[in-house]
């Protein structure tokens, strides 16, 4: 009997017969065909447990088999209970997120004729007597061990049907339907690059990867190296190695380091490298996944879903820039590629490697209490010395006085210097738009989306108000929407206004912005970096997304325009994402011979975090951070679930949220141990494309405790039919 999971009927998977036909060949996690309801209509489901002995009569039977081979492989099929279990999703949701629509639908494949030799003809082939047609057809499939495309064996030899025909009534070849892909995109291996001679941090790093290599037990590893440490050396070094015993390495990086520049200088290492991320055609997926599956590649280099990447013998996993929140998932299954990539590590019992300049505090926690590994590398390659950091007081009246725009008057002395001794600029703002409020100086009315709980930011290229989280835009007003007063105020500053102050400023140095707004043409991103790497653009300024990663030796100062755009907002990990993000802008400088400075003007210079990042101190800033977590039973002290239930009406959405909140508690108190409730309340966006949304939030010591909550709460309460709810565990979106 088989037990099949369907993705869109019943969360409980449904009792099968398997036929005769079919055994041997079924297995858990294969996808099969099945009859489901009256009308029998065939759906596909995943195979989740099959049981020997009696099974009643009235069965129905498994139809067939979806795939010519079985696309989980039994420790795939585990982490997806595990994720379902983890995340609070279904099953089914779980499954679709570890093989993705593109293999699931075979993108890039066809169905073909593939015609081949009767097990023994190739022997006595000089026996046999034919026509002439038939005979070459025969040779031809001989001298190849595959089937043969029926399309393909027909031009190749050339003849027409009537002779493999013939030769299937004699019973010399024999033909079967099946899946063939259509394109190949590998690119030719490019040269080899010789490895670094290694320093000695690096070296110790490499043998801290190798001990856990060759130990028995899975271990995992914070690799705390500061930017341009060289952690991405000891990487490809350790991979090396592993590769060297036969296995696979799944190199998980964000989204946004996944430039075609990173993937190359991998393919330099490896020849041949796999890579996966958001941007790629079904069809290439596809194919990448196969070739993954098939061992043709050893290195797999991908952005979260990469965790997924179903390589077969895999031997390490290295998740970089650990800390980056593009790890997690925003829809279900919320997952963080990290966390999952743990398990993964535990389950296939291989190391994991999580590298960072600024570790995420779960991990760096975890370091500091022994589950993990620490190794440091606090020195550049080459004993580059740190830029020098140094903050601007904006509240300085002297400074303020000084200017009226975005860069006060020591950045931009700083800038000229900068440009006039040839380097270039890194000018970091984090909000995009022109001006980021519109607001009417006589009634004080701020333009607001009408769906979201949000304001309208003004881009002045487009001559729009937009709203960034629903896109609801109207032409940019002149007057004021509540009141009719004309002359409304045009305030808050944004990277088109930068880029606007920018170039008036420095006419003759080429400036590039690079945001959401300006990057959304395929390969506009890779074109402004290449645009930078050749000196031509002199000055980037740009969103966090010029924040990370990049490699410019010649970027000799880094502009913080505002530091404290992240540090006031409803989220337990302000401080940690301002640190963070300073941190890795800073790091973009002084990579070249020509050394670096950066400069953060901010309103709050005293801030510990600010002040944390400017002396390149993570121990400082973590250990400053840490109790404050622990006094408020923040992670990493606590888990913690995130419960935003929506609805168009104010009050049913409040009301669900309140009993979901009060069917939560009376579990939890069920449980010992300090656990806690918070909320119903409403969620620091308050309203989101026309839908209110409140939030309860559950934390406690023990994760199992308040997942038992949220299920029984996910069984016992159904929503009315206009409001819905989602359960975030582990939670990074506070808003
Ligand atoms: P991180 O990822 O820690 O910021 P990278 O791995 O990107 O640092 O290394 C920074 C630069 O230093 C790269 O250009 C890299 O090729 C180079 N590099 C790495 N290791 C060495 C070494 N041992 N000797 C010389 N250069 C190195
Ligand atoms: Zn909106």
């Amino acid at each position: 009997m088989a037990k099949v999971l369907l993705p869109t009927g019943p969360a409980e998977p449904l009792d099968y017969r398997v036929p005769d036909r079919l055994r041997g060949n079924l297995q858990v996690g294969c996808r099969v065909t099945v009859p489901l309801g009256r009308g029998d209509r065939p759906r596909v489901g995943y195979c989740v447990g099959l049981e020997s002995g009696p099974v009643a009569r009235r069965l129905k039977e498994v139809h067939g088999l979806v795939d010519e081979q079985c696309l989980l492989s039994p420790p795939m099929f585990r982490l997806s209970q595990w994720i379902a279990e983890h995340y609070l999703c279904t099953w089914s949701q779980a499954l679709d997120a570890i093989l993705p629509a593109a293999v699931r639908q075979h993108a890039g494949t066809r169905r073909a004729t593939m015609v081949s030799l009767v097990d023994g003809v190739a022997d006595r082939i000089d026996t046999v007597k034919l026509p002439a047609k038939q005979m070459q057809v025969l040779r031809y499939l001989a001298a190849g061990t595959r089937p043969v495309a029926l399309a393909e064996l027909m031009t190749a030899v050339p003849c027409t049907h009537a002779p493999i025909a013939a030769l299937r009534r004699k019973g010399l070849v024999q033909a079967a339907t099946a899946r063939v892909r259509q394109e190949h995109y590998a690119k030719p291996a490019p040269d080899r690059e010789a490895n670094h001679a290694l320093n000695e941090d690096q070296e110790r790093a490499l043998e801290t990867i190798r001990a856990a290599l060759e130990s028995r037990r899975q271990q995992s590893i914070v690799l705390h190296g500061i930017t341009g440490s060289g952690k991405t050396e000891v990487y490809i070094r350790a991979i090396q190695e592993m590769i060297a015993y036969g296995r696979q390495a799944i190199v998980l990086v964000p989204e946004i380091s996944l430039t075609p520049q990173a993937e190359e200088r991998f393919r330099a290492r490896f020849g041949q490298v796999a890579v996966l991320h958001s941007h790629m055609t079904d069809a290439e997926r596809g194919w990448q996944w196969e070739r993954i599956a098939r061992e043709e590649v050893s290195v797999v280099v991908g952005a979260r879903s990469a965790i997924f990447a179903p390589v077969p013998r895999l031997g390490l996993i290295v998740v970089d820039e650990e800390h980056e929140g593009s790890f997690k998932q925003d829809s279900a299954p919320r997952y963080h590629a990290r966390d999952v990539a743990l398990e993964r590590a535990r389950a296939e019992e291989v190391p994991l490697v999580l590298g960072s300049a600024t570790p995420s505090l779960e991990s760096w926690h975890r370091a500091q209490s022994g589950v993990y590994q620490l190794v440091e590398m606090p020195r550049r390659v080459l004993d580059r010395p740190l830029p020098d950091v140094r903050t601007i007081d904006l509240r300085n009246q002297f400074e303020r006085g000084a200017f009226a725009g975005a860069l006060s008057r020591p950045l931009r002395l700083a800038m000229q210097d900068a440009l006039g001794q040839g380097g270039q600029v890194i000018l970091l703002l984090n909000r995009r738009g022109y001006a980021t409020h519109l607001q009417c100086p006589s009634c004080g009315a701020v333009v607001r989306c009408p769906h979201c709980d949000i304001a309208l930011t003004h881009h002045r290229q487009k001559a729009i108000a937009l709203c960034h989280y629903c896109d609801y835009e109207i032409p940019a007003p002149h007057a004021c929407p509540e009141c009719d007063v004309p002359g409304i105020r045009y305030s808050g500053l944004g990277t088109e206004k930068l880029e606007a102050e920018v170039r008036t400023r420095f006419p003759e140095a080429r400036s590039l912005r690079m945001d959401t707004d300006t990057m959304q043409a395929t390969g506009s991103h890779e074109r402004a970096l290449a645009a930078f790497r050749s000196g031509e653009v002199r000055i980037l300024l740009g969103t966090q997304m010029i924040a990370k990663g990049l490699d410019f030796p010649d970027v000799t100062l880094v502009g913080v325009v505002n530091a404290d755009t992240a540090l006031h907002l409803p989220d337990f990990r302000a401080a940690e994402r301002t640190f963070q993000l300073l941190v890795q802008v800073a790091g973009r400088t002084g990579r070249g011979p020509r050394g670096g400075r950066v400069l953060v003007q901010t309103f709050s210079p005293d801030h510990p975090a600010i002040q944390a990042a400017v002396r390149h101190d993570y121990r400082a800033f973590a250990d400053r951070e840490l109790p404050l977590r622990r006094l408020l039973g923040y992670p990493p002290y606590a888990e913690m679930i995130r419960i935003v239930v929506r609805g168009e009406r104010e009050n049913t959405t409040f009301e669900f949220a309140r009993s979901l909140a009060d069917c939560c508690a009376a579990e939890l108190k069920r449980s010992t141990g300090a656990t806690r409730i918070l909320g119903p309340a409403p969620a620091p966006i308050g309203k989101l494309r026309g839908q209110y949304r409140f939030q309860v939030q559950l934390q406690g010591p023990d994760a199992s405790v308040l997942r038992a909550a949220v299920r029984h709460a996910q069984t016992a309460l159904k929503p009315p039919d206009d409001v819905q709810w989602t359960a975030d565990v582990d939670p990074l979106d506070m808003l």
